[in-house]
């Protein structure tokens, strides 16, 4: 197969994850590697072997001599670094949370179509093992026409160690993590043409919210619940496990913690493990999102060479973005959002 040659800006945490999944993909190959920070660089350049190494992302398009750009920087540069990408016609795949505002994410979609190149955000929950098993059950109609849905992450994870900066947003858990199981709840039952939404703040050594429940009133008549916590202690940790049931018309949908997959219908009640893999590079309890990040770094590939749109195009993730505006939105005035009216 070619070997598509990548560079990837953003060198910290997450970007690791990045690197060892590229590692794993068929067909593509991290040439360069772009961080301000001198000290990530090394540590990223020395672990991978990359050799180009740039502190200033104009620096290295400018030099050029790769086919795509993984951009695994945080929110506050994604627009500069997705028109820069468009600019320098290279097709781009771009961390969530994808931009800072709706428009913003609009302006970088549209930069990208003018360039004629392709753009993915890295929404990488839809791609996990258990997520893609509930969905693969509900394509074969084993429960009929769903019509009402709930999507949980409930946790008491330390995440602010990893990730300091989560601590300091004005915003936190709807827009780093709410986004995923948003995304999650328009993949599984369909758009989302009105929400609902309630957030608070219960740990009080951080600034945004971390807990929220939405109601989701879905285009094709179902109704679900998004509800995400960092406040919440349970005797087993489920990080990071998103917990699914759905109703529908000839049965139900169970996914519970430990990965444990439930179908019941007609036929009566069926029982599978969907966990994911440990892949030798991952550790637990991360690896269900390690696991994903391959599985979309392989899509992003695949889907560029036979020049098809990604599942998560930057087209996609408007409508998971409009969720999260519309989330805040709801939150602070106590009213319904009309989504459909944001894009
Ligand atoms: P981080 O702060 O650890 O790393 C970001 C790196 O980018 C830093 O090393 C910083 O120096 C560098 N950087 C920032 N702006 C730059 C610029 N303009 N040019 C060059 N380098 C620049 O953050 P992180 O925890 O790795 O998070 C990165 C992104 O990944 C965030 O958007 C976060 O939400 C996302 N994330 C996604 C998942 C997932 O499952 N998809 C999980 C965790 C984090």
């Amino acid at each position: 197969m070619t070997e598509l040659k990548g560079a990837l800006i953003g060198c910290g945490f997450f970007a690791i994850n990045q690197m060892h999944a590229w590692n794993d993909v068929d067909g593509a190959d991290i040439v360069a590697i772009c961080d301000r920070d001198p000290g990530r660089l090394k540590i990223v350049g020395d672990q991978f072997g990359i050799e180009r190494r740039y502190r200033d992302a104009e620096a290295m398009f400018a030099d050029g001599g790769f086919d795509f750009a993984d951009i695994a920087t945080t929110v506050q540069s994604h627009r500069a670094l997705v028109e820069m990408a468009a600019r320098n016609r290279v097709p781009a795949i771009c961390q969530k949370p994808f931009a800072k505002t709706l428009s913003d994410a609009k302006a970088m979609v549209e930069a990208c179509r003018n360039a004629g190149v392709a753009l993915m955000v890295h929404e990488n929950f839809r791609w996990q093992t258990p997520v893609q098993a509930v969905r693969k059950a509900l394509a074969a109609n084993a429960i009929g026409k769903p019509f009402w849905g709930r999507f949980s992450f409930r946790s008491g994870y330390d995440v602010f160690s990893g990730q300091p900066y989560l601590a300091e947003g004005e915003r936190f858990i709807i827009e780093d993590l709410g986004i995923h199981t948003l995304d999650i709840a328009r993949y599984i039952l369909g758009d989302v043409s009105s929400l609902t939404a309630r957030a608070e703040r219960v740990n009080p050594g951080i600034k945004g919210e971390d807990v929220a429940t939405i109601l989701l009133d879905h285009e094709n008549g179902a109704t679900s619940v998004v509800d995400v916590s960092y406040a919440t202690k349970l005797s087993k940790e489920p990080f990071p496990e998103t917990l699914i049931e759905l109703d529908g018309a000839e049965g139900t949908i169970r996914l519970s913690q430990g990965y444990r997959l439930e179908i019941t219908n007609g036929r009566g009640t069926t029982t599978m493990d969907v966990s994911p893999r440990l892949l030798p590079w991952a550790s637990r309890p991360w690896h269900n999102i390690q696991e994903s990040v391959g599985a979309i770094q392989q899509h992003w590939v695949d889907q560029l060479k036979r020049g098809e749109e990604h599942s998560t195009s930057g087209a996609d993730n408007l409508k998971t973005f409009a969720l999260v505006e519309a989330a805040y939105d709801s939150a602070a005035q106590r009213k319904t959002v009309d989504v459909k009216a944001m894009l």
